[in-house]
C-alpha cells in the first residue's frame, strides 16, 4: 500500500477530524467521564463542534502512525 492510497482511505472513512472543519482548531475537549465510552463524541475544544468518536480518534491515530508512549 502506498502513501496516497492510505490517505484516501482515511478520508473516505470519515473518521476523527484532527482539524475542526468549523473553526480550524486542533484543540479537542476530551471526555470528562471516569471511564470514557469508545462511542463517546469528542468535541472541539474551541467551538464545541463534534469531531468524532473516541474510537475514531484511536483508529485515526493508529493509521496516521502516531504512537502513544507505553
Ligand atoms: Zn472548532
Amino acid at each position: 500500500m502506498d502513501v496516497e492510497t492510505s490517505i484516501t482511505t482515511l478520508m473516505d472513512r470519515q473518521t476523527f477530524k484532527l482539524v475542526c472543519d468549523r473553526c480550524g482548531s486542533l484543540t479537542v475537549a476530551l471526555p470528562t467521564e471516569a471511564q470514557p465510552n469508545p462511542c463517546s463524541i469528542l468535541k472541539c475544544g474551541r467551538c464545541g463542534s463534534p469531531r468524532g468518536t473516541l474510537q475514531s480518534l484511536r483508529d485515526t491515530s493508529i493509521q496516521a502512525g502516531i504512537r502513544h508512549p507505553v
